[in-house]
């Protein structure tokens, strides 16, 4: 057995443009002993066009359980592993966090290769604040949820970041505008470094509007980017969750009140404790 271990390197790859693959992600890809691919088919088109002859082994969501005690052992044996997912950076929306964390708490080496991230080139562009931003991921199918979750950010001061497929952008852009206002300013950008890179900006329900009439804005992926709430939207949020909350309490005790206040409006549950004095 090797005395040192191998290292874990989490390579990011292109979300497009073959192109945006670095050359240093381009050496590791081809040197390493072993890639852990989220679909060993998917890269094994780009790992063929950079003449990578590196064995792949599947870690996508369903099998990175058991994987992981595998590519530990592999790399505690000394040989190096490089991560990729389908596009972009893994762990981003993508797997890779159990390997991460369990090769850390092995005392393995991780190391990134950073390239491209869809919600970080979609800020990158899209001329709204990016000194602070939430990135949120994707939303849930179940419109419910969704909305749910769309409450609890309405009172968000910061640029919110959101992933959608084409099945749902216009649905998820319909929600934001009936929960955020339909004046609020946001940005939806589509198949960023392809052939049909768009990116529209506009208020929510410009947006709605040019989404629907065109199927085109309907299809490949999407990044959704959200101007946060302005201080007035935000005391607006706050003043709602008060009267809700005063009401809930008149049957309920306060914890639960302020749970179910914040949960309806949006506002920060923090803050409606502290509308009470306690
Ligand atoms: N790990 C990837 C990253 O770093 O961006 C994201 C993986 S996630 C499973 C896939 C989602 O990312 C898509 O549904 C879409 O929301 C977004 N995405 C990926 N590539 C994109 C592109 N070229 N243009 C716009 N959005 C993209």
């Amino acid at each position: 057995m090797n005395e040192q271990p191998g290292r874990l390197w989490v390579v990011a790859t292109p979300i497009g443009n073959l192109d945006d693959l670095s050359k240093r992600a381009a050496e590791i890809l081809g040197t390493v002993g072993l890639i852990a691919a989220e679909d060993t088919r998917h890269s094994g088109a780009l790992l063929a066009r950079i003449g990578s002859r590196a064995p792949t082994v599947a870690l996508h969501e369903h099998n990175e359980r058991e994987q992981v005690a595998r590519l530990i052992e592999g790399l505690r044996q000394g040989g190096d592993v490089a991560l990729v997912s389908d596009a972009g950076t893994p762990l981003i929306s993508d797997p890779g966090f159990r390997l991460v964390r369990a090769a850390r708490e092995a005392g393995i080496t991780v190391s990134p290769v950073p390239g491209p991230c869809a919600a970080i080139a979609a800020l990158s562009v899209a001329g709204l604040p990016s000194d602070r931003f939430v990135f949120e991921g994707f939303l849930a199918a179940k419109a419910s949820a969704r909305r749910e979750r769309l409450q609890q950010l309405a009172a968000e001061s910061r640029t919110l970041i959101f992933y959608e497929s084409s099945h749902r952008i216009l649905e998820a852009v319909r929600d934001m505008a009936m929960v955020f206002g339909e004046q609020r300013h946001a940005v939806v950008a589509r198949e960023l470094t392809k052939v049909f890179e768009t990116i529209l900006s506009g208020s929510l329900i410009e947006l709605v509007e040019r989404i629907d009439a065109d199927p085109n804005q309907q299809r490949g992926e999407f990044v959704i980017l959200v101007a946060g709430a302005s201080g007035e939207e935000a005391d607006a949020t706050l003043a709602e969750g008060r009267r809700v909350f005063a009401l809930l309490c008149a049957e309920m005790a306060p914890a639960r009140a302020a749970r179910m206040a914040a949960a309806i409006t949006g506002a920060p549950r923090k803050r409606l404790y502290e509308a009470t004095g306690d």
